[in-house]
């Protein structure tokens, strides 16, 4: 059984709970830590009932709790392992551990995936619980047949579903700013999350959380109407044969059960 609630997600920072009957854990801590304490408080837990915290990348929006974190706490960290000397000297932890395998912490063993994007490393990671499944992916420039493959046995995924491109486009970030989230190392588009969506027909996905946001170049509803429209050309309907939700920068009410 795994339990996923997003409690942050886009660009100003990002945090998911992850729960098995054993333990929970924090896959990121990229939001700031008053805010994410009061979040875990309203799940009845404090940070010393976190088992660990699982770290994508390096970039602020999913480390930048940790300073605070690690005056408080003593969490065993997990980070890519080309990170572990950087993300050590700037969160405080004494005991941080490299991600180069699937490793295990207590009843759910993780996976990573290699993504691509403007990191040292990046990962997204895949939690398995007895036979529940529920993989996570965001902050990748684009999708691939590894990706697909990756995210294909999994109940429930997160998958980023960063900007609308004519948004971006036409927005007012820099021009380096726009080139590198457009880039293979930046972040996946309404449009390229759905293709990867499309592929993910006949697999085991049936809920599906869009991630990863950006405010200023997306919107929840074009997010939700472009991976409805994916899964509709192939065939499913949502609601019915599979579930999507999008998780927001603030506030996330949904909590994801997979048995
Ligand atoms: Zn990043
Ligand atoms: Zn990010």
């Amino acid at each position: 059984m795994l339990k996923i609630s997003p409690l942050f997600s886009g660009s100003k920072g990002n945090c998911t709970l992850i729960q098995s009957p054993q333990v929970n854990v924090l896959l990121d801590a990229g939001y700031p830590y008053r805010y994410l304490t009061e979040a875990l408080a309203r799940k009845g837990l404090t940070p010393d009932d976190i088992a660990a915290i699982v770290v994508t990348h390096e970039h602020n929006d999913h480390i930048g709790a940790l300073p605070v974190w690690y005056k408080h706490a003593s969490t065993p960290l997990y980070v890519p392992l080309p990170s572990v000397d950087w993300i050590t000297r700037r969160v405080g932890c004494s005991d941080v551990r490299g991600i180069s395998g699937a490793f295990e912490v207590g009843d759910v063993e993780i996976q990573r995936y290699e993504c691509f994007h403007d990191a040292a490393c990046c990962y997204g990671y895949k939690f398995t619980c007895g036979g529940s499944r529920f993989a996570c992916v965001t902050d990748t420039g684009h999708g691939d047949a590894a990706l697909t493959d990756f995210l294909r046995d999994s109940e429930a995924i997160m998958l980023e579903s960063n900007h609308d491109e004519d948004m971006l486009k036409r927005g007012d970030y820099s021009y380096s700013l726009k080139r590198r989230i457009l880039s293979p190392y930046g972040h996946l588009s309404n449009a390229q999350a759905a293709e990867v969506l499309r592929q993910l027909s006949g697999s085991a996905v049936k809920t599906v959380i869009l991630a990863h946001l950006s405010e200023q170049n997306n919107n929840s509803e074009l997010a939700f109407n472009s991976a409805v429209g994916a899964f509709a050309s192939v065939g499913l309907t949502e609601g019915k044969d599979v579930r999507i939700y999008v998780a927001n920068q603030y506030e996330n009410e949904v909590t994801v059960c997979i048995d």
